[in-house]
């Protein structure tokens, strides 16, 4: 006679119930990184993947050029690959696509019903559609509903991989101080143009002072909307003038910045030490799986953060910040640090999809 089996955790039933998800895009470096950080996932598994015709048909193994330190989870090594617009089971989709295609495709999914959560620029100053950082603007899901008026499913969108950075490392500091105007420079990491996106001959020895498709309008919009509000139906930008100036690095991963920043109120270092310390939001809340148990790490040695050492921090989903001191311009100056194809792609769509179940708002 066989034992009786023990009741099943909470937990262990989520993770027999995986909601099945496609990843739009998935052969890319972000899409890769959505593979990779699915594998576990408590309440997540990826049932479809979709890429260019270029893809299409192949095995996920064979149609990928995986790139990633760990391997090719064996789930979904064999998977064929779809093509863009192909019908889908998943109602849940994660979008990598280059921007050049994700506009049209990511609308036209939402309009059949899917809730789309984008990594690309296309729709995220769009008037209903949420540019989510779960532990800023939670409330801005609103405009979700807004958008479903239009059509049966919804997109939200993640910001620009840099502004990631820059949002968190702000938020605590408009909230308690207001920030009004900011001051910006980038060393971004190579992974950020895309696999093919910057030839190891241009990048070696070298920094490039440009990067296009409006990276720097991106850093100075972006961020705008996130601290701003949704109030009314409609999303109201919070008044930070923000000047940004971007350099692509020698760097695989992580994007640094030195931010000077002037507030609102008078305040001293240690107030914005202590804020920015003690920042924590709505998916520290509801623990969510992706959550960093703190979004800013703050280190406190002279010479950090650093790419290679810190942006790792949390599984790569905390954002580090350090040289807290005064700037004779704007008045505080600081250096911050995000992993941006994690906390400032794949693990940032995870984890605003991680919200939307939590509220239930998936279709
Ligand atoms: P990537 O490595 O170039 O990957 C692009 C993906 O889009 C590939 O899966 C590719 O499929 C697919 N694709 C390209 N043209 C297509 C077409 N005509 N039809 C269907 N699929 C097509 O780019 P990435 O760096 O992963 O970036 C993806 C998106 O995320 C971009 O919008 C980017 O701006 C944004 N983003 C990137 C980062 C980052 O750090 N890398 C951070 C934040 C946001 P094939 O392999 O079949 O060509």
């Amino acid at each position: 006679m066989t034992a009786t089996a023990p009741a099943e955790s909470a937990a262990t039933q989520h993770r027999t119930n995986r909601i099945p998800v496609a990843i739009l895009g998935a052969t890319g470096s972000v899409g890769q990184r959505f593979i990779q950080l699915l594998e576990r996932h408590p309440w997540f598994r990826v049932h479809e993947v979709v890429a260019s015709d270029r893809s299409a048909g192949k095995t996920y193994h064979d149609a990928a050029d995986w790139r990633l330190e760990t391997a090719i989870p064996d789930d979904v090594a064999g998977v064929t690959v779809k093509s863009l617009g192909a019908e889908l089971e998943s109602r849940l989709l994660f979008s990598g696509l280059d921007s050049s295609v994700a506009g049209e495709a990511e609308d036209d999914y939402a309009n059949r019903g899917c809730a789309v959560i984008s990594n690309s620029k296309n729709h995220r100053m769009a008037p209903d559609v949420p540019l989510l950082i779960p532990e800023i603007n939670a409330d801005h899901l609103g405009a979700i509903e807004a958008q479903r008026k239009r059509r049966a499913g919804y997109i939200v969108t993640n910001p620009n991989c840099s502004v990631m950075g820059l949002a968190i490392a702000l938020a605590p500091l408009q909230q308690r101080f207001g920030v009004e105007a900011v001051h910006v420079t980038t060393m971004q990491a190579i992974s950020g143009a895309g696999y093919a996106g910057v030839a190891s001959y241009a990048i070696l020895d070298n920094v490039i002072p440009y990067i296009g498709g409006g990276e720097e309008d991106k850093i100075e919009a972006e961020p705008r909307k996130i601290l701003g509000t949704w109030r009314d139906g409609k999303f109201e930008d919070a008044p930070i003038k923000i000047s940004a100036q971007v350099n692509r690095v020698p760097v695989i991963d992580g994007h640094l910045m030195t931010a000077s920043v002037k507030l609102r109120d008078r305040v001293s270092l240690d107030d914005v030490r202590n804020a920015l310390e003690s920042f924590t939001g709505e998916p520290q809340r509801l623990g969510l799986p992706s959550a960093p148990r703190r979004p800013i790490h703050y280190i406190d040695a002279i010479d950090r953060p650093q790419p290679r050492l810190d942006r790792d921090r949390e599984g790569g989903m905390a954002v580090s910040v350090g040289r807290l001191r005064a700037c004779p311009i704007l008045g505080f100056r600081m250096v911050a640090l995000v992993h941006n194809t994690i906390r400032g792609a794949a693990g940032a769509a995870i984890l605003n999809a991680e919200l939307l179940e939590a509220r239930q708002l998936l279709p």
